[in-house]
């Protein structure tokens, strides 16, 4: 089975059952249409079905299917690269720590929404964590803790003792903590997302591709292979798998394909003496580390490889380096599952909000740190749906542009993951 087949994913021989999510048959009338079944989409329809809005999501395949079902499970109540301080340079001091805010209560709000709806995924909201292995890196998560503290979030700086409790590795000399975070796992979550949208009323069809997006009078008629849909507002929740939809949309990021692997299931004292509290790791390398364990008692690890020739191989070889080098009581490492999915990396690793037309609205770009940013996305989609004007939104909205030479941003993404992966040596 390819690495890219959903079905490779630990997640999928792990979820619950999938709800019925009959294809799209016939023509018919909504308020709105969501494309796409990920986090986005299936928040966005959430949140809108929840506000008594006619809501009918549209997924290509199942809902699940693009990274929403593949990724590593981490709730990160921050940025992939941003410290506040630097959104606030960015957008300035009001914009900017409305954004902070968001990013957080982005994270709460998927535990919110777990806890509410009853969502059965796994859910440990203990902490994330970002530790560091040498003193440069120290800095740096230093840094982004003093700057969350400063603004009142709920974090911790952790010394080597403190992080070797936690992780049950001798790897790290420090790191910072944002006890808003944790772990899930994440098609489980899509599912029980998926559920909870139907039952406030949305319409969840899966197998339904869009196949194009058109004006229809004043309303848009969205096409997917058995029908139609024609709603006043329709939301892109496409994100890296939008392929031909709206060529604008796919040209505006770089699609990055990121691995994950995991090892059969450990014994139970190995497993009880990795990350024995149920943390997760996100490390502070520049091409991250990142770890954590299923409720099996599995190793999950991700990788970013620069090239992707005999994939298998070269990921069996890289993630058990990474597992031996941070967890050595381990020994000899299993790998059971390695598998793949894409994401959406704009060129300023922030998230990206789009009026695209009147009554077209689009959310994209996490950058790899998509589980709280698209869930938190799709609310904001749904209250721009609902008509909250953009500058009430907590998220900036920015005009669509399509990246120049975006054909050589992929070779570029490559160079830049050797080049950061050299820095990070040592
Ligand atoms: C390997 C990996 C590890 C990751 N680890 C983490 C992590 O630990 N923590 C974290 O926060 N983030 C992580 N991420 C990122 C996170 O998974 C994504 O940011 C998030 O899932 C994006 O959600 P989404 O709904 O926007 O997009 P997706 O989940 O990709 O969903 C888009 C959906 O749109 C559908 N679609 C596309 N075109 C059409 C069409 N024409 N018609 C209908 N449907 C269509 C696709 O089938 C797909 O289901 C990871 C991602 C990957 C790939």
């Amino acid at each position: 089975m390819k690495t890219s087949d959903p079905r490779s994913a630990l997640w999928f021989s792990t979820a619950t059952p999938a709800p019925e999510t009959p294809s799209l048959q016939g023509d018919r009338r909504a308020d709105a249409c969501i494309i796409g079944g990920g986090f986005t989409g299936l928040s966005a329809a959430l949140h809108l079905a929840e506000a008594g809005v006619d809501t009918v999501l549209l997924e290509a395949a199942h809902p699940g299917f693009g990274a929403s079902g593949r990724n590593h499970g981490q709730v990160v109540p921050g940025y992939s690269k941003h410290s506040p301080d630097e959104i606030v340079a960015k957008f300035g001091k009001e914009r900017g720590e409305a954004m902070n805010q968001w990013v957080q209560d982005s994270a709460a709000l998927v535990f919110d929404l777990i806890r509410r709806h009853g969502i059965d995924c796994d859910a440990i909201q203990k902490g994330w964590l970002m530790p560091a292995h040498n003193a440069a890196r120290l800095a740096v998560a230093r840094q982004k803790h003093d700057q969350w503290a400063a603004r009142g979030a709920p974090v911790e700086f952790l010394d080597r003792a403190r992080i070797a409790e936690l992780t049950g590795s001798p790897h790290y000399i420090g790191a910072w903590m944002h006890k808003g975070g944790g772990n899930i796992q994440p098609l489980s979550y899509t599912r029980g997302l998926a559920r909870a949208a139907q039952k406030a009323g949305a319409a969840i069809h899966a197998a339904s591709p869009a196949l194009a997006v058109e004006r229809a009078g004043g309303a848009w008629r969205v096409t997917a292979p058995g029908g139609t849909v024609t709603a006043e507002k329709v939301v892109l929740a496409t994100n890296a798998y939008v392929d031909r939809l709206w060529p604008a949309l796919a040209k505006s990021f770089v699609p990055v394909r990121l691995f994950q692997s995991a090892t059969t299931a450990l014994s139970d004292n190995i497993a009880r003496s990795i990350l024995p509290q149920g943390h997760s790791i996100s490390d502070s390398r520049r091409v991250l580390w990142a770890f954590r364990k299923d409720r099996h008692g599995r190793v999950v690890a991700g990788a970013a490889p620069v090239f992707t020739y005999d994939i298998r191989s070269r990921i069996a070889a890289m993630v058990s380096g990474h597992i031996k080098t941070v967890f050595p009581q381990i020994g000899e490492v299993r790998l059971e599952h390695i598998w793949d999915g894409r994401v959406a990396v704009t060129t300023d690793r922030l998230p990206h909000l789009h009026d695209v037309a009147e009554g077209l609205h689009a959310g994209l770009g996490y950058s790899g740190r998509g589980i709280a940013m698209a869930t938190g996305m799709g609310k904001v989609l749904a209250a721009r749906v609902l008509g909250t004007p953009l500058a009430e939104l907590p998220v900036p909205a920015s005009a669509l542009r399509p990246l120049p030479l975006h054909a050589l941003s992929i070779p570029l993404a490559r160079l830049t993951i050797g080049w950061q992966r050299w820095q990070d040596r040592g």
